[in-house]
């Protein structure tokens, strides 16, 4: 079944660590070689062997439309006629930004990046700029990109290799980051209690990355309203759930706007874009209108800026939220009773169209809880997944996700995938 996937990890070996460019894509924590894919369309992925699945995956998120959508290939190919980066600014990058900033009522204006973490380093940077204090607060379990200050207690890349940071970070990089308890206020008040230098606190509004984890009881509420007794700004990354849980964010939805803003995955619709904006008295620290140096050879690149205003443009028109949520649900209940068929402790965690199911019998609501989760168990039940034609994540602590375009028989089909892999979880 994974013949050509087989010869082409070998061959990946030799030039490409580990044969992967993420550690994500490693499979280290089900086992077995990771798949090469050929190509996708719609809500199915084709691996090089011809196997076709139903992609829960979606490039961890990027894929809100399904793959190759028509009017993003089209509004791509549109762009690449007329070349491909030019050091300069264009028009597209003005209709991206008011895009972005119509949707968030936090952010008056925006800068464009190449990636997630970029957004992330960023904007972690102006914060600090524009308070002028040093230090950050964030979460375990939460995950802000691969920069040097934040690769702490990290969530799921990390925790599928059982590693508890990076080797490489130095002491310094990371002495001006503080951890918190998810869900737990006391926890952020306990480091202000003792430190007067705390420029903000980043947090995931809905974190996906321990696997999917909500703010419980007003947590977001009663935090930004704390930071603003104590002058501290709350960062919203939003990289993952930012026009994913609605059209904006998830910080609207949760009755919170953030002081700053960190966009990408869905931004880009596949494209490398990454975004970080705020109010206008915050983002005058950036440069060239303030003293806040951050740059980028190819941000806003025209090609990626043509792939975000055509799906977000698309995503706007669909306006698939309720859809998301009624499909969101339909697969939540398609995993409870199933594993309750088989007898399978099981609690699955989800916002809209992101979620997972955990192979424990506690209510997840951070990080330590989601490590309770019998990992062992997802292997099984991932390959088995894989098997009978359903992409998943390879790995108990990433989101599943949802595209627009999942339709009955795709459903139909993970819904006989999930009997068949909850029966064999059934045995071991
Ligand atoms: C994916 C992700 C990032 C990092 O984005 P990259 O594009 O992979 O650099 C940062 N924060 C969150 C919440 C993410 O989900």
């Amino acid at each position: 079944m994974f013949k050509k996937s087989e010869k082409l990890y070998k061959k990946g070996l030799k030039n490409l660590v580990g044969a992967v460019n993420s550690p994500v894509r490693a499979f280290s924590s089900v086992g077995g070689n990771p798949l090469f894919i050929k190509k996708a369309k719609g809500t199915k992925i084709t691996d090089v062997d011809g196997n076709e699945y139903v992609d829960l995956v979606l490039s961890y998120g990027p894929m809100i439309l399904g793959h190759r959508h028509k009017k993003v290939q089209k509004g791509v190919d549109k762009a690449l006629k007329n070349g491909y980066s030019f050091g300069a600014s264009t028009e597209a990058e003005i209709k991206l930004a008011k895009i972005v900033c119509d949707a968030f009522p936090g952010m008056d204006k925006v800068r464009f990046v190449n990636s997630g973490t970029e957004a992330v380093l960023s904007a972690v940077r102006l914060a600090r700029a524009f308070t002028g204090k040093d230090k950050i607060i964030k979460f375990s379990g939460c995950y802000h990109g691969h920069q040097d200050s934040l690769l702490v207690a990290a969530g799921s890349g990390l925790a599928t290799l059982s590693m508890p940071g990076s080797k490489g970070v130095p002491e310094g990089a990371v002495k001006n980051t503080l951890i918190a308890e998810y869900n737990n206020l006391e926890s952020v008040k306990a480091h202000f209690e003792k430190h007067d230098d705390i420029a903000g606190v980043i947090i995931e509004p809905i974190c996906g990355n321990m696997g999917v984890a909500i703010p419980q009881n007003g947590f977001l509420v009663e935090l930004k309203k704390y930071l603003e007794s104590k002058n501290a700004l709350l960062i919203a990354d939003e990289v993952m759930t930012g026009f994913r849980s609605k059209f904006g964010g998830a910080q609207e939805l949760l009755g919170v706007i953030a002081d700053i803003t960190c966009l990408g995955k869905v931004i880009g619709g596949g494209f490398p874009v990454g975004a970080y904006g705020a109010r206008e008295e915050i983002m005058q620290e950036v440069a060239p209108l303030g003293g806040m140096y951050q740059a980028g050879t190819l941000s806003g690149n025209p090609i990626a800026m043509a792939g975000g205003i055509a799906t977000l443009t698309e995503l706007k028109k669909q306006n698939p939220y309720k859809k998301f949520e009624e499909t969101g649900s339909i697969l939540e209940v398609i995993l409870l009773e199933t594993a309750k068929k088989y007898n399978v402790d099981l609690v699955v965690n989800r916002f809209g169209s992101m979620l997972n199911p955990f192979f424990t019998n506690i209510e997840v609501t951070n990080f330590e809880k989601a490590q309770t989760s019998d990992t062992g168990k997802f292997a099984v039940f991932f390959w088995e997944m894989i098997k009978n034609g359903v992409f998943l994540p390879p790995s108990q602590f990433e989101a599943w996700f949802l595209s627009s375009a999942l339709n009955d028989k795709d459903i139909k089909k993970i819904a006989e995938a999930v009997d068949k892999a909850m029966l064999a979880v059934s045995k071991i």
